[in-house]
């Protein structure tokens, strides 16, 4: 049976992965959708070789150029959010979530609407609206199936177990850039420094947001939405070898580990071909050479975003939304060098605790348009507590 997909941020790191999977059997698949940015070039090569009904880019002024790339191809060329969320509307069996940032949010709940099975790599939609995107796929007969590694590895462990009997889960962090940094120098890294993963080839985003545990944070917070799982049970590990990607502790003592290389293929595979295990293209692990996996508990005065999780998820409601907006915005000051790469976690920290930051809206329902209130309220807290500190 040959199956509809459809990729939201195709010209990403995740979305040039799927990609990469989907082409090494073309004729599985029927590519509906593909969608991009600013990299009009690479969005319209990937639609015709993929034979796409439709590609759309999210920014209006560059629909002339996209028309260009794909004239006499055949692939209907659109451009803009609301074209996005049309495009992740149109019928497909599955749809890969990998837009990076809340801009993810409004087009993964359009792609749950049509009941398609959902591999969320956007981890950001659940941070902001985790009940919203659950509540959505429940009514609409959709799936979600977890693309982020620790979510896949998760997910993979509790296969054929009883949720009752899951005491903890245990997230793998490798640390990022500046694992081993002396504190007193953290204050002067520069996001090219940040831009460099040990292990992991990924955006730019989610890598400076390692290098922070901003993207460990945004993970625990994912967690608790995803699995249903209470702050405390669960624990983050740093692992700098990013092999072991997350346990599940049950209430007999056993841990169940899901050890696997870092390739984001992996991921991507399972939850493509969920559920079945198909032969994937990644190396596979000799053990022997690689010799140990070290651990260490992480230093929260050296990743203050850890704690900063833990205060979103107590305070509940609409706060996840608060956080994510002030993250993104103090991750845009800090790549433009208007903040350092400490105050990041003192701009969300500051956003978390102010009024104007939500208007009254965090005990709100969890609609799609107060979320987006609230991201855009938060935002702009955050960019009046980035000034202060600026200025
Ligand atoms: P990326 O920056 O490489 O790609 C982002 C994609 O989103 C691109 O296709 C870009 O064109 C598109 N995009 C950006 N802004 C947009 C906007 N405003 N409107 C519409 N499209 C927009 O990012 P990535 O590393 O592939 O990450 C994508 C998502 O997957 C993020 O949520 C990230 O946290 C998550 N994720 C990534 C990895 C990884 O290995 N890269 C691992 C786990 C989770
Ligand atoms: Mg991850």
């Amino acid at each position: 049976m040959v199956r509809r997909v459809s990729i939201l941020g195709a010209t990403g790191s995740i979305g040039q992965n799927t990609i990469d999977l989907i082409r090494r059997a073309p004729s599985e698949y029927r590519v509906v959708a593909l969608t991009g940015a600013g990299n009009v070039a690479q969005l319209a090569r990937d639609a015709i070789d993929l034979k796409a009904e439709i590609a759309v880019t999210g920014r209006e002024d560059l629909l002339p150029e996209l028309r260009d790339a794909l004239a006499g191809s055949g692939v209907e060329a659109a451009a803009g959010a609301a074209a996005i969320c049309e495009a992740a509307a149109r019928p497909a069996d599955w749809t890969m979530s990998a837009i990076v940032g809340a801009a993810g949010l409004a087009p993964g709940l359009a792609a749950l609407r049509n009941g398609t099975t959902l591999a969320l790599a956007n981890k950001e939609s659940l941070v902001c609206a985790g009940a919203l995107m659950l509540r959505t796929a429940h009514a609409h007969g959709a799936r979600i199936l977890p693309v982020d590694s620790e979510h896949s590895a998760i997910f993979q462990a509790m296969i054929g177990e009883d949720t009752a009997t899951v005491e903890r889960i245990i997230i793998t962090a490798s640390g990022g850039a500046f694992r081993d940094w002396p504190l007193e120098r953290l204050a002067e890294a520069t996001p090219e420094q940040a831009s460099s993963h040990p292990n992991w080839d990924m955006g730019q985003r989610i890598t400076i947001d390692s290098a922070s545990m901003f993207n460990k944070a945004m993970e625990v917070i994912e967690t608790h939405e995803f699995f249903d799982i209470a702050a405390d049970r669960i624990e983050v590990l740093v692992h700098p070898q990013s092999m072991i990607h997350a346990l599940v502790g049950f209430n007999d003592g056993a841990l169940m580990a899901h050890v696997g290389p870092p390739d984001m293929r992996h991921a991507i595979g399972f939850a493509l071909h969920h559920p079945q295990r198909r032969d994937l293209p990644v190396e596979r692990l000799d053990l022997a050479a690689i010799g140990r996996f070290d651990f260490r508990a992480p230093d929260e005065r050296r990743w203050p975003a850890l704690r900063l999780a833990r205060e979103t998820i107590e305070a509940g409601g609409l706060t996840g939304a608060v956080f994510n907006a002030a993250k993104e915005t103090a991750l845009d000051g800090f790549i433009a060098g208007r903040i350092g790469f400490t105050e990041m976690a003192d701009v969300v920290a500051r956003t978390l605790e102010d009024k104007n930051a939500s208007d009254g809206l965090i005990g709100a329902t969890m609609s799609l348009d107060n979320v987006l209130r609230v991201d855009h309220l938060a935002r702009e807290a955050a960019k009046a507590a980035m000034d202060k500190r600026a200025g």
